[in-house]
């Protein structure tokens, strides 16, 4: 017809030349370098891998709820987990879990200096968090006698500065909690506890809002290199906190910014934790394990994609499975999507089809109950659980 003025051999060669030379201006992910800190056993800054904490929710006092949340954040697999300390008998009921837990322990203190004395005397935690918005309510004098204990037991302190706690005359000057004012704050309070002589410290300068967080990250990273905790605070209930907290800590981190995340939900810590994980391994920072994927289903799904997908992500993460599966509901992108993962099912026709490998094993019928059940058998088979 003469339509064509290239083969198909020369556009192809030209598309790949034009993807590899588009594939070397890509920006490579490049950590800001920052001091090393030790929470317990878990290294925090440097070149240390990214953590991810969270914090418990039940009454400290209430020791066997604390025990047993404790354990659930470690079965999930967090790093670092922070306890609200308030009072004394708080204090009392981490002195009774300490011993019965592996993870590092970082104990929240805000007002009352007592529980924080208490904490550092008796060894309870493994870093202390402090709130310079209560540190005028403290008093310089228990500060420095906060930042002595630490001082000769070496436990790194956190100057955790938060848009719901800012001091007053820094709010009063700025309006509102601006990033500038949250950096001000972070700044001043490190520099109080440097002038004590002590260092062992990291910092978070937490916001509501995702883009007053990264700006704050952004603008104190630029001036100090204490290693951060990174997070939006009050992020919100599991999707819009989920949404919130993603794009803030995932732009920082691509940004080289930020050396243990906590995302903060209005949900269980658990979830917390997977979310945080599943930030890092988006970004490709961690290992990717247990990763369910989904299609998002349309008119042409053949099974119950959804309810399948959140039986066999549920079961995956309390097993700590590590085999990647796919949950695809018809044969457009099924196939392909069970080929690149361990396993998979795809609706079809009367039936559906489970992968193994990337390879189509075996029929099954199209209950999910039937699919989900079959999956989690041979997934759980193949890793000998
Ligand atoms: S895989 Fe099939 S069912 Fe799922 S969204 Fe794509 S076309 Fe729809």
């Amino acid at each position: 017809m003469g339509l064509v003025s290239k083969s198909e051999n020369e556009i192809f060669e030209e598309v790949e030349e034009l993807v590899r030379s588009a594939s070397l201006s890509v920006r490579r992910f490049q950590r800001r370098k920052t001091r090393k800190i030790n929470v317990g056993k878990v290294q925090v800054g440097g070149d240390a891998p990214i953590s991810v904490q969270t914090m418990t929710k039940n009454p400290t006092e209430d020791t066997d709820a604390l025990l047993k949340e404790v354990k659930e954040i470690e079965d999930v697999g967090a790093d670092i987990v922070r306890i609200s300390v308030p009072d004394e008998k708080s204090a009392i009921s981490l002195s009774k879990i300490r011993d019965k837990v592996k993870i590092p322990i970082v104990a929240d203190i805000h007002f009352g200096p007592k529980p924080a004395i208490k904490v550092l005397e008796d060894n309870l935690a493994d870093c202390i968090r402090i709130n310079p918005g209560n540190i005028k309510v403290i008093g310089i004098d228990y500060l420095e006698r906060i930042v002595d204990l630490a001082k000769k037991k070496n436990i790194p302190i956190r100057v955790g500065v938060n848009v719901g706690s800012l001091e007053k005359p820094i709010l009063k000057k700025y309006g509102r909690p601006t990033p500038q004012a949250l950096c001000e704050s972070a700044l001043f309070n490190v520099k109080l506890i440097e002038n004590m002589g002590y260092y062992n410290m990291k910092v978070s300068l937490k916001s509501s809002s995702a883009y007053d967080t990264i700006c704050a990250y952004l603008i104190f990273s630029s001036i100090s290199d204490y290693p951060l905790h990174i997070g939006v605070t009050e992020a919100g209930t599991r999707i819009s906190g989920t949404a919130r907290s993603a794009v803030a800590i995932g732009i920082l981190l691509w940004l080289g910014v930020g050396d243990t995340i906590r995302v903060s939900l209005a949900a269980p810590a658990v979830e917390e934790v997977i979310v945080g994980k599943r930030i890092l391994e988006s970004l490709g920072l961690r290992d990717e394990e247990g990763k369910v994927v989904a299609c998002p289903t349309c008119a042409r799904t053949q099974i119950d994609v959804m309810k399948i997908a959140e039986e066999v992500e549920k079961e995956v993460i309390r097993l700590g499975l590590k085999s990647s599966v796919a949950v695809m509901g018809c044969v457009v992108n099924g196939p392909g999507e069970s080929y690149i993962a361990d396993f998979g099912v795809v609706g079809g026709g009367s039936s559906a089809i489970i992968y193994i490998g990337g390879e189509p094993r075996l029929k099954v019928g199209k209950s999910s109950e039937e699919i989900s059940k079959k999956l989690l058998e041979i997934v759980k088979q193949s890793e000998g659980r």
